[in-house]
């Protein structure tokens, strides 16, 4: 697998003036309106060095943004590992000492282990236990258009469909090493609840990928009715993309540490023939399973246990 370019175009923001916030939680603040309406929560940093949800929070603050209804909480998540970002070695500020998004299942926060993304997932968990809607920002390694991921239930798709930005919409259950905040608790509760979706706005330091994550929020905040359509209008560019939507089948997970792919995939490929060679754990060739597979977010690297890559279907 090739690495995708590591220019560095974007510039990461100063978050110290969000560290006080207004939560009593270092680096969260709530917005209220004073008006009903629902609990919606803009996260970014669930990655340290995925820098277009730093940019995003801190637009959103500095265009003044207030909830018109209910209440709006900008959460930066992983800051520790966001400090740290180095853009000589960009891929080192992704976690402090484990993955943030992989510990979001009951038996790890309320289990014994103890890790720098532990304890911030902790202090921040009864943020994500009173959202209504989350939007949870992210980037990707590769230079592949914008997604989102919408989990398994029927309203995160209904919200992606009707949000219509990014046009990609993938409907995925997840990682084998552990489970993500889109996933955590309610979220992914089969019946009503509160809805989360994740958003990849592009390459992890593109300066386009920015872009897609203000966009992207505002657009969250608009279909909330959230807020006036002025604040947002200057930042909507005219998109009219199909709308494609791709039920993840399965992920491959390799069983060894050296899993390759058979070339440079950068994600949402659709490879027509069913037995299409992609990779190679070991000596186990990895085949795609049906026909019209699309990649979804190939792994710069992958050991054994973690995704490599998760294959879907176009669906309607
Ligand atoms: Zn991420």
């Amino acid at each position: 697998m090739t690495e995708s370019s590591t220019a560095i175009d974007l510039t990461p923001p100063d978050v110290a003036p969000y560290r006080r916030g207004n939560t009593g939680i270092d680096y969260v603040t709530t917005l209220e309106s004073g008006r009903p309406g629902p609990h919606t929560v803009i996260n970014a940093l669930t990655h340290g060095n995925e820098v277009c949800g730093a940019i995003a929070i801190d637009t959103l603050f500095r265009l003044g943004v207030r909830p018109t209804r209910g209440r709006l909480t900008l959460a930066l998540a992983n800051v520790a590992a966001y400090l740290g970002f180095d853009p000589d070695n960009p891929y080192a500020s992704r976690c402090v000492e484990e993955d943030f998004n992989r510990v979001w299942s009951p038996e790890v926060l309320d289990g014994r282990r103890d890790s720098a993304e532990l304890r911030r997932a902790r202090e921040l968990r009864p943020v994500y236990d009173s959202a209504d809607l989350l939007l949870d920002v992210h980037s990707m390694t590769n230079d592949t258009a914008p997604l989102t991921l919408c989990g398994r239930t029927a309203r995160g798709r209904e919200l992606a469909r009707r949000l219509g930005y990014p046009s990609w919409i993938v409907a995925d259950g997840g990682h084998a090493s552990g489970r993500r905040l889109l996933d955590y608790g309610a979220f992914a509760a089969a019946d009503g609840g509160p809805t989360a979706l994740l958003v990849e706005c592009g390459q992890h330091w593109k300066a386009a990928t920015a872009e897609v994550a203000v966009e992207t929020c505002l657009r969250f905040l608009l279909n909330a009715d959230m807020i006036d359509a002025d604040v947002a209008l200057p930042f909507l560019r005219k998109r009219d993309e199909p709308l494609r939507m791709v039920e993840v089948t399965q992920a491959v997970t390799p069983h060894t540490d050296s899993f390759a792919f058979v070339r440079a995939f950068t994600g949402l490929e659709v490879l027509p023939r069913a037995g299409t060679l992609i990779g190679r754990d070991g000596d186990t060739p990895v085949l795609t399973p049906h026909d019209d597979c699309v990649l979804i977010m190939p792994a710069r690297r992958a050991k054994a246990g973690q995704t490599a890559v998760r294959l879907g279907r176009l669906v309607r």
